[in-house]
C-alpha cells in the first residue's frame, strides 16, 4: 500500500499500527500503536503527514531518523519510538 500520500489520520484504524525501521546499519524495527503516535502528533500540531513522520521520531538505539514507516496489521511492541515521553508542552 503506497501511504506516502497520506496522512496519520488516513490510515488510523482499530488494527492498524506503524512499523518503523530505523537504517540498515542500525536495524532496529519495531510496530508502535498508531493511534498513541496520532494522538501525539495532534496534541503537538506537528505535520502528520505519513512521508513526513519520521521528523518527530528517534530511533531509541541510535537517536537517529527512521528511515522506513508503514502500516501493518502487527501487534505493537518495543522497543519504542520517540516521541520519548508523555510530557506535554515541556
Ligand atoms: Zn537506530
Amino acid at each position: 500500500m503506497n501511504v506516502r500520500s497520506k496522512t496519520l489520520s488516513d490510515v488510523t484504524r482499530p488494527d492498524a499500527n506503524l512499523h518503523i525501521q530505523c537504517s540498515f546499519h542500525c536495524a532496529n524495527k519495531s510496530i508502535v500503536d498508531v493511534k498513541r503516535v496520532d494522538r501525539w502528533y495532534r496534541i503537538h500540531l506537528w505535520d502528520a503527514h505519513m512521508s513526513r513522520l519520521g521528523k518527530h521520531l528517534r530511533c531509541s538505539k541510535c537517536l537517529g531518523r527512521p528511515e522506513h514507516i508503514k502500516v501493518t496489521h502487527q501487534m505493537p511492541n518495543g522497543p519504542r519510538w520517540g516521541p520519548q515521553n508523555d510530557k506535554i508542552g515541556s
